[in-house]
């Protein structure tokens, strides 16, 4: 199973240890011709949602990847990277990708909260830890998206179909459970 990591901003190094650890094949995607390589799954790491972007675009790897990820290939964003997948952002005129019928509100825990941890329950999987850094979270869902996890009511993991977007950073506790979790999608087993 080959798992390409988006590697152009942000926390992608993490992501990469923690998806070799759990005995997946990891490539960066850092430029087109990156691309040429098939993949299983894809992961959007946590960053800087409008820088992440606006490298997309200008690397040209933005309609690409949105292809892969319309057309059904498993993918795991975590904060920016969920930013990447939301349909709708409500403080923020950017839509990025647009798979995942959710509306998104970035920075959502104001600057003075900006980072924290919680453990609560993510559905399928348990009680976890859970670290917020400058942390979304999702104001709404659409009817077909699947709940996953919340924190203090809001919610903070969703899934519709092949794609999995969360407002945390598992790749910095050292819990593989969610890593687990998308690889499981990726496999067709969940
Ligand atoms: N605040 C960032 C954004 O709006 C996301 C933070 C993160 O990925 N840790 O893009």
């Amino acid at each position: 199973m080959t798992v390409a990591v988006l590697a152009v901003q942000g926390d992608f190094a993490e992501h990469e240890a923690m998806l070799e650890g759990l005995g997946a094949e990891v490539f960066e995607i850092r430029e087109k011709a990156d691309l040429d390589r098939p993949f299983d799954g894809l992961v959007l790491p946590g960053g800087e949602s409008t820088v992440q972007g606006k490298l997309l675009r200008e690397l040209e790897l933005f309609e690409p990847l949105r292809e892969k990820i319309l057309s059904g290939t498993p993918v795991f964003g975590t904060c920016a990277g969920l930013i990447l997948l939301a349909r709708r952002l409500s403080n923020d005129g950017n839509v990025y990708f647009g798979a995942l019928p959710v509306t998104v509100r970035r920075n959502a825990y104001g600057r003075q909260l900006g980072s924290f941890y919680a453990e609560e329950e993510f559905k399928g999987i348990g009680k976890i830890p859970m670290t917020f850094i400058r942390a979304p979270y999702i104001e709404s869902a659409g009817e077909d998206v699947d709940i996953l996890a919340r924190v203090d009511g809001n919610i903070v993991a969703a899934r519709r179909g092949n794609v999995l977007g969360i407002s945390f950073h598992p790749e910095v506790d050292g819990d593989t459970s969610v890593h687990r979790y998308f690889l499981d999608m990726v496999e067709g087993k969940r």
